[in-house]
């Protein structure tokens, strides 16, 4: 296969920290991911301003392609794809790849079928999240991983009145099983978490890295993620590595050990990056 590489950034929810309960999962935790959306505005200018062209669009992803491409995509079907992100994106003419859980669908922070409806009319990319969102996709069993994507796919499917072929996976946790769990439920473009611009293969999936993008993620790095800038790449590489070493160690205390990190981010502002 050629060389394909993508850049990929990993948003979730834009909403008004004070009220981050209102768009997507309302934990504390989750906060961490959620921009306001003033701050939202920033990283889309400061994105428009190192972007040769407009991003990419996943639906024509096309591995035999020698170039770069670059995806904007935002995880959890939080209402803010509907109230926030998708007017911004529309205004710079922009596609945006929404990614929903759909057990949570309907809820009044996730949603609905109609908006999702909308989104895809307006040109949007609307894929699966799994449907549950386990926090630990990777440990699922190979009925629960079937189960996961092909719920959410079918689905997403209905509503959209076609076949949904995009997905994310949930958490972080990924392993090549949960890409092949994700073809089989017919899944051609897989995102997962690893900060990397390596397209892989996987089963007849694309399999697709990102950065992560989160509140106090600056639209300056935002930036340089975008524009293909190596230090911003680097410096997530090495704490995603980090990160993958304690995961191998046992995934409980894995989670255990980032509670304790996000809980030490949150008391001191200084801490720019995931
Ligand atoms: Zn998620």
């Amino acid at each position: 296969m050629a060389r394909t590489q993508a850049v990929s950034l990993m948003y979730h929810d834009v909403v008004d920290g004070l009220e981050h309960q209102r768009s997507g999962f309302p934990s504390t935790d989750a906060a961490i991911y959620k921009l306001e959306p003033v701050e939202f505005v920033e990283h889309m200018k400061a994105i428009s301003l190192v972007l040769r062209g407009k991003p990419d669009n996943a639906l024509s992803l096309n591995p035999a392609e020698r170039r770069a491409s670059f995806f904007l995509t935002f995880d959890d079907g939080g209402v803010s794809a509907y109230s926030h992100v998708a007017d911004q994106l529309d205004r710079l003419g922009w596609v945006g790849h929404f990614f929903v859980s759909t057990g949570y669908m309907g809820q009044p922070s996730f949603l609905s079928g109609h908006q999702i409806r909308e989104l895809v009319r307006r040109g949007h990319v609307v894929g699966s999240h799994s449907h549950t969102h386990p926090l630990r996709m990777a440990s699922c069993s190979p009925e629960e991983l079937r189960t996961e994507w092909q719920t959410s796919v079918d689905i997403i499917s209905e509503i959209i009145g076609a076949r949904v072929r995009v997905a994310s996976v949930p958490g972080g946790y990924y392993s090549r099983r949960v890409a092949e769990a994700a073809s089989l439920a017919g899944i051609e473009v897989l995102f997962n978490s690893e900060p990397t611009t390596t397209v892989q293969r996987v089963a007849g999936c694309m399999v697709l890295g990102r950065y992560g993008i989160q509140r106090q993620t600056s639209p300056g790095v935002a930036a340089s993620l975008a524009a293909g800038q190596g230090l911003s790449r680097i410096r997530q590489g090495v704490l995603w590595n980090i990160k993958k070493c304690l995961k191998r160690i046992g995934g409980g205390h894995y989670l255990a050990v980032r509670k304790i990190m996000i809980d030490k981010m949150r008391a001191s502002h200084h801490v720019r990056e995931q």
